[in-house]
């Protein structure tokens, strides 16, 4: 039985629905920017976000003004992660084919993918400019195929986020609007007086950005629920101590609603950790997220060996999974309910999240049980055809298709059979 060294204050925010509080908000919202549009959108950015200029939307010559006042070595890193994501969303591009089976002789049977019209990409950016967000939600996109996409951000207390305007425009943003949270979402999901209704949103964001795409999915597609940063690590005795407490505080300090939890075999590596969490707090300049996250959602379990560690992993099902033993690849065949896998103490989540190519939009509260991440496919529409090119096989399926539809009562769909094994094979029509 696992034991814990520190549980965490409140249930997991991972493992728990939306607070009523947030829903409430985000329905009332979402019906108001339905009923009233731009007014309301414009309201709502005025009241959570102090902003309301003329225009959400940037006009080139603005986007190109804000650009060019980006730091050149700032722009040149943009670029750098772009070309690393774009080359990994390629790979993920060519490992979907389209296909046409010929599946017995007359009859062919296809498959293809065909990009989404409009996305609606929402770039986070409450508390710190999510820069490295549109490189995953743009770049992806436009690789998938999608003709149009409106990439979202909000100010950042008043202040337009430069750096985040120039890596969605690097990345192809076709329109870029300065607007955030659910207004933002619901704007992009019903369409109002000057923003384009989408027929996809995607991208992470808090629990109200995550709650409004909860709430429109259906209306609209959504990528996957992507809420509040998890992480978790699986850690033997020759983890180091210190390398664990850094990284499980890097994904504390995204906001005090990220749980950070270590599953060891280790009871010493679990004590101290705990003892440097809170050595390194004190001097941490983000510990007004970190620590309350580490408090109220952080966790230390002590199992018996590696096989439970990676039991109790799985049923967290965090959006990142850190493996630090001595072999970590075993977690590859061991590990099913993960967003991303991080092997080794040579790679962390950060490099997920801001530079190595794969993309850092994943699952959270559990929602790692039934999908991965964002990736090429989840803009593309995976669809099938059909022809029948041959009379007698079109005959065939005609009598099967009569006789399967009757069992259900389908006179309709019998007679559809029953009219082609007639016309082709002179079968005689029962009606
Ligand atoms: P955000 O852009 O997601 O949200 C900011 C918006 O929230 C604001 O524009 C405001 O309109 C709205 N808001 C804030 N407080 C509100 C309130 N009381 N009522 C109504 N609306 C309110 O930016 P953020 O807040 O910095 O959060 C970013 C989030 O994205 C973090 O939780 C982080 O963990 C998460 N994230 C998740 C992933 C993932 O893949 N799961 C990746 C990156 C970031």
């Amino acid at each position: 039985m696992p034991t814990y060294l520190k549980q965490a204050a409140e249930p997991a925010a991972g493992h728990r629905p939306s607070s009523g509080s947030v829903a409430d908000v985000v329905r009332d919202v979402i019906a108001d920017v339905r009923k009233r549009g731009d007014e309301a959108v414009r309201e709502y950015s005025a009241k959570f976000d102090s902003w309301s200029p003329d225009d959400f939307r940037l006009a080139p010559a603005k986007i190109e003004e804000i650009v060019a006042g980006v730091d050149a070595g700032v722009i040149d890193d943009i670029r750098a992660v772009q070309s690393r994501v774009r080359a990994f969303a390629r790979h993920q591009k060519d490992s979907l084919r389209d296909f046409e089976v010929e599946s017995e002789p007359g009859v062919l049977l296809g498959q293809k993918n065909i990009p989404v019209g409009r996305v609606g990409a929402y770039v986070p950016g409450g508390r710190y400019p999510l820069v490295a967000s549109a490189h995953m939600t743009v770049v992806t996109a436009k690789v998938a195929g999608v003709e149009h996409v409106t990439a979202c951000t909000p100010p950042i207390r008043g202040e337009i986020p430069a750096a985040t305007v120039a890596a969605m425009h690097l990345a192809g943003a076709d329109e870029i609007l300065l607007l955030g949270g659910t207004q933002a979402v619901a704007a992009m999901a019903v369409g109002t007086e000057t923003i384009g209704k989408v027929d996809l949103l995607a991208g992470p964001g808090n629990a109200y950005v995550a709650e409004a795409k909860r709430q429109l999915f259906g209306e609209v597609g959504i990528d996957l629920f992507a809420g509040p940063t998890e992480t978790l690590i699986v850690a033997d005795d020759s983890a180091d101590p210190f390398v664990v407490a850094v990284d499980l505080l890097s994904q504390a300090e995204h906001g005090p609603d990220s749980p950070a939890v270590l599953v060891t075999t280790s009871r010493a590596l679990g004590e101290r950790v705990i003892a440097l969490v809170e050595r390194i707090l004190v001097e941490m300049p983000t510990a007004d997220f970190a620590g309350p996250a580490w408090r109220n959602h952080g966790a230390v379990v002590v199992t018996g060996d590696l096989d439970e560690a990676y039991r109790v992993a799985d049923e967290y099902a965090s959006e990142h999974v850190q493996i630090l033993t001595r072999e970590p690849r075993r977690a590859l065949e061991r590990m099913r309910n993960f967003g991303a896998l991080f092997l080794g103490e040579g790679t962390c989540v950060s490099y997920g999240d801001k530079v190595i190519g794969t993309n850092h939009t994943l699952p959270t509260r559990g929602a790692a049980r039934y999908t991965g991440g964002l990736w090429v496919g989840k803009y593309l529409k995976t669809v099938t055809y059909q022809e029948v090119t041959d009379p007698a096989a079109s005959a065939r399926l005609g009598a099967l298709c009569g006789r399967a539809a009757r069992v259900e009562f389908f006179e309709g769909h019998a007679r559809s059979g029953d009219v082609r094994a007639w016309k082709y094979a002179g079968a005689p029509l029962p009606w």
